[in-house]
């Protein structure tokens, strides 16, 4: 695996690869890697001949600036991780090269970035499409792996990628969890012995939410108790706690088609994010899903 550091090296290389026939995955990140991401480039090596993991910590897509000062910087163990797993480029720009003096350009993507992080984030979801925009492009990639953990950025690239007609095949892969089931993340690094002792309430509110909301308890009611839950195991600010349907991510009060219930909420400073899908529960939804 190489370090690459510009778009002209990048474009040497990939253009290389394209003449030669061969085929391009992607996988974003950025950096401070983790088996989560790990996962990401297994399957981007399973699929495509050349794999590219782009690392970049993209200041405009974080709307506090002491979480960006604060974001873990680990280049060099993160080019140790990846050693084993067979991805030919480490592609590594620097602010200059994606945002070079000039730039005035924003994707915007509305509708699935309304809400969830969107709103408690301003500003978030444009600077991830902009930025994921222009290394799709960069890569020139076939296929771009994307975590379910942030579902909504997810949604947010399939939207993007399929209305600016990008050639990308957008591919979602699962939510990589702890042995206690707390969803893995770079900004886990930042939780203390304690709070990392209560982090997996998180997984294991939303899980138990989404049993009582398959035994036909009121979302609402469902909703009230898992805030209590969280708050009791002391879990700080709630930013959301939300039934959204899937994949189109609108507001339901009820679990009448494919839905996943959302989270995020603040413990020691760190802002925490998980989603898991909810089962349909309504006998018409049930009979559809038996005939689907
Ligand atoms: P990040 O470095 O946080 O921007 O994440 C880069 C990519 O890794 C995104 O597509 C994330 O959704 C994905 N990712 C992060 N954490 C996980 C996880 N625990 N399981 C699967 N994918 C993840």
């Amino acid at each position: 695996m190489i370090i690459i550091r510009t778009k002209a090296d990048l474009r040497r290389l990939t253009e290389g690869w394209r003449r030669a026939g061969e085929t391009i995955g992607v996988v974003p990140t950025m950096g401070a890697l983790h088996a989560g991401h790990l996962s990401l480039v297994e399957a981007a090596c399973a699929a495509t001949d050349r794999v590219i993991v782009t690392l970049f910590v993209n200041p405009r897509q974080f709307n506090n600036p002491a979480d960006l000062a604060k974001y873990p910087r680990t280049e060099e163990s993160d080019g140790e991780k990846l050693k084993p797993y067979g991805a030919d480029i480490l592609y590594v720009p620097d602010g200059a090269q994606m945002y070079p003096e000039g730039f005035a350009t924003t994707v915007s993507v509305t509708g699935v970035s309304d809400g969830l992080c969107g709103a408690a984030r301003p500003g978030h979801f444009d600077g991830v499409a902009t930025v994921v925009t222009k290394l799709l492009l960069q890569t020139d990639a076939d296929q771009a792996f994307f975590g379910e953990k942030d579902y909504q950025q997810l949604q947010v690239v399939r939207r993007l990628a399929e209305d600016l007609d990008l050639k990308t095949r957008i591919i979602g892969c699962p939510t990589i969890r702890e042995g206690d089931g707390l969803a893995m993340s770079s900004r886990n690094l930042r939780l203390d012995g304690n709070a990392r002792a209560v982090a997996p309430v998180v997984r294991e509110a939303l899980s138990r939410a989404a049993d009582s909301i398959c035994d036909g308890i009121p979302i609402a009611i469902v909703l009230q108790d898992t805030r209590a839950r969280l708050t009791d195991a002391g879990l700080g600010e709630i930013d959301y706690l939300e039934l959204r349907g899937d994949p189109d991510l609108a507001i339901l009060s009820t679990a009448d088609r494919p839905a996943r219930i959302f989270v995020a909420a603040w413990l020691d400073g760190v802002r925490l994010i998980d989603n898991i899908p909810v089962p349909v529960t309504s006998p018409q939804a049930r009979h559809l899903e038996t005939a689907g």
